[in-house]
């Protein structure tokens, strides 16, 4: 029997940080093996334009900034393969990563998993979740609410985003915050607030998904958390955007992860793990950044710690 490939490096995410991590790798000779996951192209696919990636005067869409990223990274001699870790092995040398019936063995790994959209938990919100009317994603399914009326819940740059994509089809967008001012970045805020067919509904938390035995939603229960009252936004789509969960849980075992699952790096580099050949980088690594920009230059880090740590022992 033939003895099983050990890859030089693994990059395990397809988003910002695991392509930019491709390009250095690949770049470096290092023919670097990409396991990519459920969300091919990371989260900047769902989102629309982006005008903060730093050489886009105009602004890029994601999913094509996203394209350009993957066939950079295939040009330097990336290869790609559909797959989910669903456990590791790293006592051994080289790394295990265990995905189904597939064992791959690598002497480096880069973990850029991303993170996933939290969702609120409320009665009926799983229930109606994906074509029923609850969904995290306004460019995916924002078309299908043409002159409806739809509520986004959150506060910050995503919900922000969401809201004012969605005046493109929806009525009115009822935009759903907890407290009485926005998290969002200033301009994004500004936007949204003085926008014609957006209405603030303030201090207010989601209480219940209404429409469970017919389907499809048909309104979110919200309550005033200053008077209590309760309220029924009549809407028809609901999106939730109240920020994201790391993907680590299948390398939680094996690595540093902090009480709300994010890696946490052992001293010296913000990507390094206690690992040795082992790195972090994106979204999965950062809770205080979550920047495309920022995903990518942690990328391109343990890019280079791989490489170097490849170059000392033996890659
Ligand atoms: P975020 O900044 O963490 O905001 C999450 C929002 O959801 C907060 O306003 C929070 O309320 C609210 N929230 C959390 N849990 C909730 C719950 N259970 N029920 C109701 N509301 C809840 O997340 P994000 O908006 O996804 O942004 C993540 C990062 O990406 C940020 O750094 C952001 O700047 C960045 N981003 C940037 C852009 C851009 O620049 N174009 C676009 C999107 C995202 P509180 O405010 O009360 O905590």
């Amino acid at each position: 029997m033939s003895e099983p490939t050990v890859e030089n490096v693994v990059i395990i995410g397809t988003g910002c940080a695991g392509l930019t991590a491709a390009v250095y790798t690949g770049r470096a000779n290092l023919s670097p093996l990409v396991v990519e996951g459920p969300l091919p192209g990371g989260q900047l696919t769902t989102t629309s334009e982006v005008e903060n990636f730093p050489g886009f005067p105009e602004g890029v869409d994601g999913f094509q900034l996203m394209d350009n990223l993957r066939r950079q990274a295939t040009k330097f001699g990336t290869r790609f393969e559909q797959a989910l870790v669903q456990s590791v092995d790293f006592t051994s040398s080289p790394r295990k990563l265990v995905c189904g019936d597939r064992t791959i063995l690598a002497k480096a790994v880069i973990i850029a998993t991303g993170a996933s959209p939290r969702m609120t938990g409320i009665p009926g919100e799983s229930e109606l979740y994906g074509g029923k009317g609850v969904t995290t994603c306004a460019t995916c399914d924002g078309a299908f609410y043409r002159k409806m009326e739809v509520a986004v819940i959150g506060g910050g740059d995503s919900a922000a985003e969401e809201a004012l994509f969605l005046t493109r089809f929806a009525s009115k967008v009822y935009f759903v915050h907890r407290r009485d001012s926005l998290r969002a970045s200033k301009i994004m805020a500004d936007r949204a607030t003085s926008h014609p067919k957006i209405q603030m509904v303030w201090d207010s938390v989601p209480v219940e998904v209404l429409g469970v035995p017919e389907g499809a939603v048909s309104g979110l229960k919200v309550k005033n958390v200053k008077s209590g009252a309760e309220n029924v936004l009549p809407v028809k789509g609901i999106f939730v955007a109240i920020g994201h969960v790391p993907n680590t849980a299948a390398f939680a075992s094996a690595l540093d992860v902090d009480a709300n699952g994010y890696f946490v790096p052992s001293t010296g580099s913000q990507v390094q793990t206690r690992v040795p050949g082992v790195y972090v980088a994106g979204d999965c690594a950062d809770h205080v950044y979550r920047q495309a920009i920022t995903a990518a230059g942690m990328g391109c880090q343990a890019a280079i710690e791989a490489e170097r740590w490849l170059a000392e022992h033996g890659g």
